[in-house]
């Protein structure tokens, strides 16, 4: 019989015990685990019965975790490099030794300018007390330079924080009531599991469900209509489903005029959009667009899914705004199952200085450098405009070299053999072979952290099932024991795991509940926006921007072209989206040789028409290219990929690709219209026959 544990486990625990844990990775979900625990082993992943949006099930990825906690290459001890840089050769040396030298460089380069030092982090774990806690005091209290984090979703929190005014949305378990489902920039089953599993529900009880995607997704295949635009075209599309709701009087008018600010600029500009125009830009037929907006208008309460991958554009932030209008257009926040969804995390109400302690800056204002373009940032020198050239990265919970766009940028600049870099990590990651020291770090089953979500509204607690494997020290005792050895003796960097994840919330958050149950809920309206109150500075959905128009950008949502714009080129015809691969969570997985084999080899779509016309067949190895770089990896033929859109599945480690590239090798460093994120899905590339 196995028992669900109260209290964490010790490694001398004896016989079967479960303990309650939370899913850390970038992943909406944020699934509620229990870890089996056999004689101080974890023989078992699974997700909690008891938590409603877990609902028991996990993805194929968390259900091996054990696979990737015990896996053979982990990192075990503390390495120091014993090669040319990005050679991965390593030798072993001891915590002392390691955190001593560490401390001491990083103290030479302070020494002249902090800023010289950059931390480089992600959502690797997107918990708060591994993510930024004693992380981020440490590096406010150094004065290191600041890491604006923007690879992911940036320019959609900022599009719909724009409109909406924060990252809040629908009740994702409503969407089980809606009679029309969008889910539009998601491949929901493999990215949003437990969403999608709501929306089966919905589809059980009659609801209509479209997928709107470049790419004929998994997803796509099994919703009742697929419309497969051009990459980049989202808010020219939603712009035309505007014009049909002006033009047939599909609006809530009532609703428009209390809780809405900006109409008669919003409607002017819809009406430039006809069907016709949308259709020429999005390349899909005029029919599809009316049809479209008829069911939107019509098939009630409607709702829907947006999800980040609209936002890979350069005009990814007004694609998120145009699509975050539509549902007080025709009153959908009326009723709890209408309404939209990009992301909830704007709900929780984290404590977010009392776990990073900006106080320690004590005043400084260090620069901030974009994540997004951290191969340009290595690559300069110093200077007025930009401060002291970069001496020193700390990445933790990140892969920069194989996720970063324009890789070849990226490499050069961890190449640089006067770059001191040190990587906290579980394996040694196309990051980690370029650095001058690798610290152990522990997985989610060794650590305690707290999370929120951003595909539902409940705090979830992460337990420590099993000791630390081998040497491996949490990312919080890791930074605690540098910031000894630096002699930062404030108290706040004596301060434990589980007092951190006590401070996270507060009392805004019942902690006792959180022990007992693993979870907790928030108090939150079922249908938040019924009678307006939208979190933005009028109290209204903003169409029209204020906050925008004195940044001196557009006020009103429209449609942004790429920068590589379908047809613009003829030396790179080809659009170019990465979008993850099935068994992939960014770069995260692809060592698990379980799930590295389900996916094969890199791959690249490609329509028939494309792939015949450069005489490509499927299996074939094929050079994909532009000005940036060129990948190898195998082709597909395949009805996933629209006619002149090539989908470049990632993010495989380099190493592990055909030829010691990714698919990053062609992206750029081209920001967004708002959020300064990335634009992954903005690339032209040509591909032939390697
Ligand atoms: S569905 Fe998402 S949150 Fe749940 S286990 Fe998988 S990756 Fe984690």
């Amino acid at each position: 019989m196995s028992s669900i544990l109260i209290s964490p486990v010790s490694s001398s625990t004896k016989g079967a015990t479960q303990v309650r844990g939370a899913c850390p990775h970038d992943c909406p979900d944020a699934c509620a685990l229990l870890t089996t625990v056999e004689n101080g082993v974890a023989t078992k992943v699974q997700g909690n019965p008891e938590h409603r949006h877990t609902d028991g099930v996990l993805c194929t990825k968390i259900s091996r975790y054990t696979e990737r906690t015990y896996h053979p290459e982990r990192i075990l001890h503390p390495l120091r490099r014993a090669g040319p840089k990005g050679s991965g050769q390593f030798e072993r040396v001891t915590w002392d030794e390691a955190l001593a030298d560490i401390a001491q460089r990083l103290r030479d380069i302070a020494a002249m300018d902090p800023q010289a030092i950059l931390p480089y982090s992600y959502c690797g774990t997107m918990g708060l007390v591994q993510g930024d806690s004693i992380a981020m005091r440490f590096f406010n209290r150094l004065g290191a330079s600041l890491l604006d984090r923007t690879i992911c979703s940036s320019a959609g929190v900022e599009g719909l924080v724009q409109t909406l005014g924060a990252k809040v949305g629908m009740k994702v378990e409503f969407f089980a009531e809606s009679k029309l489902i969008l889910i539009w920039g998601s491949n929901s089953i493999t990215s949003n599991l437990h969403f999608w599993r709501v929306a089966q529900a919905a589809k059980r009880n009659g609801a209509k469900l479209v997928c709107i995607d470049p790419r004929r997704t998994e997803t796509a295949e099994k919703c009742h209509e697929h419309i497969q635009l051009k990459p980049g075209t989202d808010a020219a599309l939603a712009l035309a489903l505007m014009h049909e709701l002006i033009v047939n009087d599909w609006l809530d008018h009532d609703y428009i005029a209390r809780h809405t600010l900006g109409w008669d600029g919003l409607r002017e500009r819809a009406l430039r959009w006809t069907p016709e125009r949308a259709s020429e830009v999005c390349g899909v037929p005029v029919e599809q667009v009316r049809a479209l907006a008829r069911d939107y208008a019509t098939i009630k309460p409607a709702a829907i899914r947006l999800n980040y991958g609209v936002q890979r554009v350069r005009g990814g932030g007004n694609a998120a705004r145009a699509v975050a209008c539509l549902p007080a257009l025709t009153g959908a926040w009326r009723n709890r199952a209408g309404g939209m969804l990009l992301g909830s995390s704007g709900a929780f109400p984290v404590d977010r200085p009392a776990l990073q302690r900006p106080d320690l800056l004590a005043g400084r204002a260090p620069r901030t450098i974009n994540m997004v373009a951290i191969g340009d940032a290595l690559a300069r020198d110093s200077s007025e405009q930009f401060g002291p050239k970069l001496q020193a990265l700390v990445v933790y919970n990140s892969n920069p070299v194989a996720v970063a766009p324009d890789s070849s940028k990226v490499v050069a600049g961890f190449a640089r053999e006067d770059l001191f870099t040190v990587v906290l990590e579980h394996f040694q990651t196309d990051t980690a072979d370029y650095a001058d020291y690798i610290l152990p770090a522990t997985t989610q089953l060794e650590h305690w952290d707290i999370h929120l979500s951003y595909g539902h509204t409940d705090v979830v607690l992460n337990r420590p099932a099993v000791a630390p494997v081998g040497e491996s020290k949490a990312n919080t005792q890791i930074f605690r024991e540098l910031a000894q050895r630096m002699g930062f003796d404030e108290p706040c960097f004596s301060e434990d795991d589980e007092s951190l994840c006590r401070l996270a919330y507060g009392s805004r958050v019942d902690y006792e509940e959180l022990l007992a149950r693993g979870f907790s809920t928030l108090p939150i309206a079922d249908a938040p926006f019924a009678q307006g109150g939208f979190p933005t500075p009028s109290g209204k959905c903003e169409f029209f921007s204020e906050r925008l128009a004195r940044q001196g950008l557009d006020g009103l949502p429209d449609h942004v072209p790429n920068y590589e714009a379908s047809g613009t080129s003829a030396r790179y015809p080809l659009a170019m989206i990465s979008p993850p691969a099935r068994n992939f969570l960014n770069s995260t997985f692809v060592n698990v040789r379980s799930l590295r084999d389900i996916e094969g080899e890199p791959l690249l779509e490609i329509h028939a028409e494309d792939a015949a016309a450069r005489g490509i067949t499927s299996g074939a190895v094929v050079r994909v290219f532009n000005d940036r770089g060129e990948y190898r990896c195998r082709a597909e033929v395949s009805q996933r990929a629209r006619p002149g859109v090539v989908n470049g599945l990632g993010v495989w480690w380099r190493k592990l690709g055909l030829d010691g590239t990714n698919v990053n090798q062609l992206t750029s460093q081209n920001l967004t219209d708002m959020g300064r994120g990335p634009v992954f899905y903005d690339c032209l590339v040509e591909v032939e026959p390697a």
